[in-house]
């Protein structure tokens, strides 16, 4: 699970499927959930310990378990799904800002009058060159919402191409969880700007009237670091310059534009040009590095639909170690719950699959991904170069962080009610006598912050069940997330309950497979606002408009 990003914290390929060596059924991995347990125990074990150094994308930890996994699935005879055997090299880019470069002034009258480094301003990592100057004026777009079905036509309305954007952080009040999830992403407002032509992005600050200096605020909020992938074809679309203001910083542009802050905080602010030129400077260093996707396939019984996949995903890296090193403290991160025992849970997935009766109709990828916690990375890569044709891919399920400490009795299956996975789920859930729930915690984004988001932005029917609130799933969750989430102490000392992940590998195990034995592929709703955005878009083979 990627921590939760706020425009505050910004934070060949078909060799496979010629070949079609199927996995031969094997009877040594019966569907008996002790045993399950016990093969789940010994993954969680092994990813988790302080050998693989808490896993982090580019480091021999992650290395360590992506060797682990290539072994899994040569051991059970899945037929290798990369570019290169099981391994798909994934090119990333970590951006390094250089305060010392960065600069901001409005232009007035031909005169630039400088504003100050952190106490106005913070420039961000540059994503498209390591020194880049933008000067454009500047249009309002208000949250920097694009969907004219929703009423938000900013940028219908004002051409921002060749201009910098200014937003509001967050979204307004009254979208459901998800579209609340998706539209206050900031990777879904840079790609949005970027997608109109903007060169340059400034966050405002919303914050007003507050004690706190601006500078302390933003030096907290501001990551220096940024990775990316590094794309070779640039075709993602990317937007030159970022910066986020303080509230000084706001006030100053807003003066300078003549307009009352109070009237830009507003309900409904007017949009549009502003009546202001802008100058941004951003300094950044590159450090490119590779980290592999491991990609496993079984081959589906179907003569024609074998030529569909069904995409079973998880994460296999985590966030590493700290970097303040005490003495005597624990500094490795071992991602037990974040994301070990997903893992475990897929390759569960891939041993029913592979000791079941009958190989599935439809074939089978179990990918697991690198770079998620670096902001979803090993996914985006893999969605903009599948390696099995993009519209043959009928459905991802994806499994993060099931925080397997109690037993759970429903489920929240984000993505699902937004097609036809929805009742596949609700069936296979109610054949383990669990419920389907409401998102408790829309505030959380997680429909954000997970692989399943890149699926659904290329137009690909998407489930990702979280373990839902009853039977004191609510204390377990916000523990788990105020003690143990992203630190050292999610690891394998937690009272972890095998059994029950089991169960979850059972109940992922029925959704996968009902998925690739119906006769039909998953659809999207017709009323689905992803799917009327995205849908489209897989069919065209065009990139998607949230990259
Ligand atoms: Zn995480």
């Amino acid at each position: 699970m990627v921590f939760r990003t706020s425009y505050h914290r910004l934070a060949a390929v078909l060799a496979v499927l010629g070949v079609a060596a199927c996995a031969t059924p094997r009877a040594d991995w019966p569907l008996d959930r002790q045993a399950s347990a016990e093969r789940m125990r010994a993954d969680v074990e092994t990813l988790a310990s302080d050998a693989f150094g808490g896993r982090e994308a580019g480091t021999p930890g992650f290395q360590k378990a992506a060797a682990y996994v290539e072994a899994a699935f040569r051991q059970m005879g899945l037929t290798p799904g990369g570019t290169r055997g099981y391994r798909q090299p994934v090119p990333l880019r970590r951006a390094m800002a250089d305060p010392q470069g960065a600069a901001m002034a409005i232009i007035k009258d031909g005169t630039p009058q400088p504003l100050g480094l952190m106490d106005d301003f913070a420039m961000l990592a540059g994503r498209i060159a390591e020194e880049v100057t933008v000067t454009a004026p500047m249009v309002f777009v208000g949250h920097g919402i694009d969907a004219p079905s929703l009423g938000y036509t900013a940028y219908q309305d004002h051409d921002v191409s060749g201009k910098i954007v200014a937003l509001l952080p967050g979204v307004p009040p009254g979208l459901p969880s998800e579209e609340r999830a998706h539209f206050s992403n900031p990777e879904t407002k840079r790609a949005t700007a970027a997608r109109h032509g903007a060169v340059g992005i400034i966050g405002l600050s919303s914050v007003r009237g507050t004690t706190e200096s601006g500078r302390a605020a933003l030096a907290r909020s501001v990551a220096l670091a940024d990775d990316i992938v590094a794309y070779k074809d640039g075709r993602k679309a990317v937007i030159d310059a970022s910066a986020l203001m303080t509230s000084a910083g706001t006030d100053k542009l807003l003066a300078a534009a003549g307009v009352d802050p109070d009237a830009v905080f507003a309900a409904k602010p007017a949009l549009g040009p502003l009546g202001v030129t802008l100058s941004m400077t951003a300094k950044t260093s590159y450090t490119d590095y590779k980290s592999p996707n491991i990609i496993g396939m079984i081959e589906g019984s179907d003569p024609v639909l074998k030529d569909e996949y069904v995409v079973l995903t998880a994460h296999l890296d985590h966030i590493g170690r700290l970097t303040s090193v005490q003495r005597g403290v624990d500094v490795i991160n071992n991602g037990a719950m974040d994301n070990a025992t997903g893992t475990a849970t897929l390759l569960e997935e891939a041993r029913r699959f592979v000791g079941a009766e009958e190989r599935p109709k439809r074939s089978i990828l179990f990918l697991a991904l690198t770079a998620e916690e670096k902001g979803l990375l090993g996914s985006e890569y893999f969605v903009h170069h599948p390696t099995v044709p993009r519209e043959a891919m009928v459905a991802n399920v994806n499994l993060d962080m099931p925080i397997a400490l109690f037993d759970f009795v429903d489920v929240i299956a984000f993505g699902a009610q937004h097609s036809s996975l929805k009742e596949t789920t609700a069936t296979a859930a109610a054949k383990l006598d669990v419920a389907l729930s409401p998102d408790p915690v829309p505030e959380q984004a997680l429909f954000v912050r997970s692989d399943h988001y890149n699926f659904v932005k290329k137009g690909i029917p998407s489930v990702f069940l979280f373990f839902g609130f009853g039977n004191g799933g609510d204390d377990v969750f916000s523990d788990f997330m105020v003690t143990h989430y992203h630190r050292p102490s999610d690891e394998i000392g937690l009272p972890i309950r095998y059994d029950v992940a089991a169960k979850f590998a059972e109940l992922n195990y029925l959704i996968a497979s009902e998925i690739a034995n119906a006769p039909d592929r998953p659809r999207w709703n017709e009323d689905s606002l992803f799917g009327t955005l995205f849908a489209p878009l897989a069919e065209e083979g065009a990139p998607s408009p949230g990259m």
